[in-house]
């Protein structure tokens, strides 16, 4: 486990208040970054997904990359010129993971990637990441908490 000196919790009413805080973490996101979702099935990882990629200027649309576990994003016109978008839930172990490059990605210093269901992958995250976590409240309301 990481230790965390900050975190920052926020309460979203719908996916369209998910998307936005996504993106508004996307503005905290440099080169290089590494940022690990958890949260259960239909919590809304992928939907924050959508906002972080809009953040960072992604114009492809964001769908879960749930068979190839990865989906790669070109980004024009910043210092960050890839987003990763890495979705693990199928994953059964991890040398399955390691088949797909995933050193390569984690070490791309004009990357961000994002993990959903990073807990699959526990022993070959850095040390240096950040993480979101989110809980469900009720049907359209989620407890998203942001560790620095
Ligand atoms: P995950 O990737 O964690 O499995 P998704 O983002 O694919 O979850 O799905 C989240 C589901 O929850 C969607 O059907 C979405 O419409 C619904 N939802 C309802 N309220 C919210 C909210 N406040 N934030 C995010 N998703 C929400
Ligand atoms: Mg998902």
């Amino acid at each position: 486990m990481q230790d965390h000196n900050s975190k920052a919790k926020i309460i979203t009413n719908s996916d369209e208040e998910t998307i936005d805080a996504g993106e508004k973490f996307a503005m905290t996101l440099q080169a290089g970054d590494i940022v690990c979702l958890y949260g259960d099935l239909g919590a809304g990882k992928t939907t924050i997904t959508k906002g972080v990629a809009r953040g960072l200027g992604v114009k492809d649309r964001i769908i879960s990359p749930t068979f190839s576990l990865v989906r790669q994003h070109e980004i024009d016109n910043k210092l960050i010129k890839t987003f990763y978008h890495l979705d693990l839930y199928r994953l059964e172990n991890e040398d399955e993971i390691k088949s797909i490059g995933i050193e390569e990605i984690l070490s791309d210093p004009q990357g961000v990637v994002l993990i959903e269901w990073a807990e699959k992958m526990n022993n070959l995250l850095p040390k240096k990441r950040r993480e979101i976590r989110i809980e469900n409240i009720d049907e359209n309301r989620r407890e998203i908490t942001i560790f620095n």
